[in-house]
């Protein structure tokens, strides 16, 4: 039986994180995986019990969303929170990454950083990355695959 790929796997679960967002300007979903395992996800949204974009708009400086917190860096805490480590793990994310978020993952040992869609890509990002020793690569998100995968089960 064809069975869909890790990639696809990952890739489709920050799709569905993304789902969650709760900021207007966009929707970005991240997954943190090790040993091919999940060990955590977020989404760009509102701290826990705060005021959602969607609810009463954004709260734009110099044109960034600062009511939300991103979905990679939602992730990172959510390992913080519970005591998980990010070492040597990767993540999954919809948009290549800001650079305050680059320099999280790079800070919390993720060793590699796969996206579905160029976001504004810094070459700074990539440059730090780089140093770093991390590895970037460009994963685009197949969903008519996946559906085709659904139909035919
Ligand atoms: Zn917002
Ligand atoms: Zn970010």
């Amino acid at each position: 039986m064809e069975r869909i790929t890790w990639d696809q796997y990952f890739m489709a679960q920050s799709h569905l994180l993304a789902l969650r967002s709760t900021c207007t300007r966009l929707a970005v979903g991240a997954t943190i995986v090790r040993d091919k395992r999940i060990i955590a996800g977020g989404y760009n949204g509102s701290i826990a019990g705060g005021a959602h974009c969607t609810d009463e708009g954004c709260y734009v400086i110099d044109n960034h969303c600062m009511r939300t917190i991103h979905a990679e860096m939602n992730a990172i805490l959510q390992c913080a929170k519970f005591g998980i480590p990010t070492e040597g793990a990767e993540i999954y994310v919809t948009h290549f990454p800001c650079l305050h978020c680059c320099k999280a993952i790079i800070q919390s040992g993720i060793k590699a950083v796969y996206y579905a869609q160029d976001y504004k890509n810094h070459p700074f990002a990539l440059e730090l990355f780089q140093q770093a020793n991390v590895l970037v690569k460009q994963v685009p998100f197949d969903i008519e695959n996946i559906y085709l995968f659904l139909q035919k089960r």
